[in-house]
Order: structure tokens, then sequence, then C-alpha cells
């Protein structure tokens, strides 16, 4: 992962061969017999950054492959109506609320991006709190359908330099192909003193698991073939913020108490209590800030 360290191979398989040609087949819906060929003589190969610990696979679908796989394999879970509920607004508004926290200044003077936004509903709530608000998305179909609900679409390619005071990215390191070089991006068009949430899912153990895999169990979702490209733990997220020069940074709980929208169910109570209490808004994500 890191360019100057050697890895160690954790797993490796063919993906027409079992176990991962049946995981492939039950895992998406829209993927038959016949798919195989899309992957040719392609094989799952995991391998562990001796450097940072982050472990990453060595076979990235490009081209139709890429198309195919986020376009109609695993187009079920990623259409319009996902996130159209109560439960994702009122989380997505406590972010918003504490990106504006973080950015410290009026809305109106507060400039966010999220990236990855699928359908944009994050840029969105931010526009709706007063904020200028931007978005890049990979995908053409959701970045032309955000730019027709308001939202500033733009590239990771013409980010502007030192502007924002908070970027978002949520659930999208986990399937880049450079993360490092994407993050570096980022941090550069961080305003000084800017913040970066991300949120990828949990890589810790991801090694010992792989000892004896079981792949029909989600304990494997960090390295989904084909989609989670890079599996970070606690270490590799510091590292690549680091690389990034970023620091890793807890916002204070009374950012996170002042974004808080209304009276918790019972489970987030609970949940509250079993964790930190900072980690009751944006639970699981990691905060980077760039040097003010
Ligand atoms: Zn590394």
């Amino acid at each position: 992962m890191c360019a100057t360290a050697p890895g160690r191979t954790l797993y490796r398989c063919r993906f027409a061969d079992p176990p991962i040609r049946e995981y492939l087949l039950s895992f998406y819906p829209g993927f038959g017999e016949e798919d195989f060929a899309l992957l040719a003589d392609g094989e799952l190969v995991l391998e562990e950054c001796s450097r940072c610990s982050a472990v990453w696979q060595r076979f990235a679908p490009a081209g139709r492959l890429l198309t195919t796989l986020y376009e109609t394999w695993a187009a079920g879970d990623g259409g319009l109506d996902r996130h159209d509920d109560v439960a994702y607004h009122r989380a997505a508004g406590e972010e918003v609320l504490l990106a504006l926290e973080l950015a410290g200044r009026r809305p109106s003077e507060a400039c966010v991006l999220d990236f990855g936004m699928g359908w944009g509903r994050w840029p969105r709530l931010a526009a709706a709190f007063g904020m200028q608000a931007f978005g890049v998305e990979l995908s053409t179909a959701q970045a032309t359908y955000a730019a027709t609900q308001g939202v500033n679409v733009v590239s990771l390619d013409e980010l502007p330099r030192a502007r924002f005071h908070f970027i978002n990215s949520e659930q999208v390191f986990e399937h880049l192909v450079e993360p490092r070089e994407t993050l570096r991006r980022l941090a550069d068009s961080l305003a000084p003193g800017g913040w970066i949430k991300l949120a990828v899912p949990d890589g810790s153990g991801i090694a010992e698991k792989l000892e004896q895999p079981d792949w029909s169990s989600r304990a494997l979702n960090p390295v989904a073939p084909l989609e989670h490209l890079n599996a970070f733990g606690r270490p590799a997220l510091a590292e690549l913020g680091a690389q990034a020069g970023l620091r890793r940074v807890q916002p204070p709980l009374a950012a996170f108490y002042a974004s808080t929208i209304g009276l918790w169910p019972p489970k987030r109570i609970a949940r509250g209590l079993a964790r930190p209490l900072v980690r009751r808004v944006a639970p699981g994500a990691t905060f980077f800030r760039a040097a003010l």
C-alpha cells in the first residue's frame, strides 16, 4: 500500500474457484455463470502492508468490469430510494451541524465538500443549513442527478486549493485504487485548520480473520472481493492521514453535543453508554485536521 513497503500475502484465490466463486454468485443477485468471463483469469489477492498494516486487494476492477460491477451487480442497493428515510436524514443532519460547529464560522462563510456524495443528499442538507456545499461523485448518473438538485458538482482534479472547512467522506476510501494520493489531494483543498471526516468499514483484526476465512460472514466485509480494495485498522488510518500531512484529532465533546438533533431513541442512548460519548454523532468515523 505504502509505495516503499513490501507486503505480505494474506489470501489468494481465483475468482472462478471456490470459495470466492460461491461468494460472488450468492452476494450479487445479478451475477451469473457467464459473468466469470468478465473476470477472466483474475484472482483475489489480499496483501498486508508491512509499514501501515492496511490490507489491500491487488486486483482492481477497471473499464467494463468496473461499470458492470457498480451499475449491474451491485446496483440493487444503491438506487435513488436508498437513504430516502428519516433515520438517514437525522444522522446526516447531525453530521452537517457538526461540520458547521467545527468550521467555527457563520453558515454562509462555511465551505464544505462531500467526497463520494452519491445522489447528493449530504451536500443538499449542508446547503439547506446555509453553507456553501460541493460534491464529488464518480458515477455520472448520480453526479448528474445531484446537479439537477442544485449541488455544486466538482471533480477531484479541479478542487480549489485551501478552500474547504470540512470534507465529508462516508464509505468511500475502502473503494479507492489510490487512497493515499486521493487523501493528499483532499488535504490540499482544506483551508488552514480544516477538517476531514473519514468513515470506512473497521478493518481491525482482518489479518487474523483471513487465517480461517468464512466468506459467507459479514466479518470479511472490510475486504469484500472486487469492492473493498482497502481495509484500514486504526494504525493504518493514522498513517494514511500522516502521509497526507494531516493530524488525527478527536473533535471536542461540546461540538458533538451541539450537533445533536432532538432526543435520541433508546437504542442510540444505549449505544452511547456502551461506547465513549464522543462517538454518538458520526459513530466510528475518524477525524483529521489540517495545520492551522
Ligand atoms: Zn502502507
